[in-house]
């Protein structure tokens, strides 16, 4: 079969290789929409994992069911399903103690383009099918499931993270498309101020339709002082982080409240150490939590997720900004995430 892979850290190309075979409890599927991911750069261009060679990139995609092993109950061929970022192995210890992200060792629920081939290929492998697929409902488009893949968890992942209560304030570091979705989240959770912070004029337009209150452009002004100002001083009760770098965390923890949390969601791609200033970590005793984490990915949070598009309280077709069609345009479409043109939010590719 055909496949886009990374071929080596800082290379991609299409590559030939083997169909994937089917277990008892797995599915195979073909994919009928993708959508890259800023990870797939992270792990291609900046070598986040370490080297890879010749493994097919993508985790974000809706495809049609091809086959299913014997022991899968709840799926079949034809099934429109949408291909979970995160697939874990739900009868791991991992698993058993709440963290099936990290089923099989740390981060090793994400299996797409990391530890075995992803989606960006005519067919892909799907473990434990029952516990990772799900079905997308005939109202919701292809292009739009792709979001429910990687883009709508992760964000509601952050505000998870962040333990957001009714009227917290807060602050999203990072409006792409994953700090967009965490936007929207915490308006659902019953956020009171949500202080956005992006320079991006699309991404800026979107996060207040999704519930921003107060835009912060990091590139002209400074995050920290902007938040202090807009809070008299007090500061804010959670801050989630969707973008930025290793100094983000001082100025997360900078504007945090005494007892507030941190929830990042951000995939930290280069450098060895995280500095935490002491003195606002209360010389370590601030009662001031980071909390950082993969989304846990299975079926019931992708089901919970489409709940949510159902009843109307998230939309997150506002995050497509580019639909390209047709397999070839997967190369593309990866090197517009890649390059990220100042219009562009998510792109995704139609590939029938
Ligand atoms: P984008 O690159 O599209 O968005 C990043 C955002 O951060 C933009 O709004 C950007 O602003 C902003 N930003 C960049 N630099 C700074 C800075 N120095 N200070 C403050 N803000 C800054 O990324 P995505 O939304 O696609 O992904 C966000 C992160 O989430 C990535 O690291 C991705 O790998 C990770 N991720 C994590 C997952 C998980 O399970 N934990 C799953 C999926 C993704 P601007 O408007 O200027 O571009
Ligand atoms: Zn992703």
């Amino acid at each position: 079969m055909k496949a886009y892979a990374m071929l080596e850290v800082g290379k991609t190309g299409w590559i030939e290789k083997d169909k994937p075979k089917c277990g008892p409890k797995d599915a195979i599927v073909k994919p009928i929409a993708i959508s890259p991911c800023t990870s797939d750069v992270h792990t291609v261009w900046e070598g986040a994992l370490g080297d890879r060679h010749n493994m097919i990139l993508g985790h974000e995609g809706v495809g049609i069911v091809e086959e299913v092993g014997d022991e899968v109950k709840d799926f079949k061929p034809g099934d429109r399903v949408i291909l979970s970022a995160i697939t874990p192995d739900w009868d791991s210890l991992e698993a058993q103690r709440g963290f099936p992200m990290h089923s099989g060792g740390m981060l090793a629920g994400w299996k797409f383009s990391n530890f075995k081939d992803g989606v960006f290929a005519e067919y892909t492998h799907v473990n434990d099918a029952d516990g990772n697929l799900a079905i997308l409902p005939d109202d919701i488009d292809a292009g739009v499931g792709c979001m429910i893949s990687d883009m709508l968890p992760t964000g509601f992942h952050g505000v998870e993270l962040a333990n957001i209560q009714f009227g917290d304030d807060v602050l999203v570091i990072g409006i792409g498309p994953v700090g967009l979705m965490a936007v929207a989240s915490a308006a659902i959770r019953g956020a009171a101020r949500i202080f956005a912070v992006g320079s991006r004029p699309n991404c800026i337009e979107i996060a207040k339709e999704y519930g921003a209150t107060d835009i912060i452009n990091y590139r002209e002004v400074d995050i920290v002082e902007q938040t202090m100002a807009l809070t008299n001083g007090k500061g804010v009760d959670r801050v989630v982080v969707a973008g930025g770098n290793n100094d983000t965390f001082i100025q997360a923890m900078q504007v945090l409240k005494p007892g507030g949390i941190i929830g990042n969601v951000n995939y930290l791609g280069e450098g060895d150490y995280i500095k935490i200033p002491r003195v606002e970590w209360g010389c370590g005793m601030g009662h001031k939590t980071i909390a950082g984490g993969l989304m846990p990915g299975g079926r019931n949070r992708s089901e919970k997720l489409i709940a949510l598009i159902q009843a109307g309280r998230i939309d997150p077709s506002k995050l497509i900004t580019h639909r390209l069609k047709g397999f070839n345009k997967i190369e593309e479409a990866l090197f517009l995430m890649k390059d990220k043109p100042k219009d562009l939010i998510k792109p995704v590719v139609i590939l029938e």
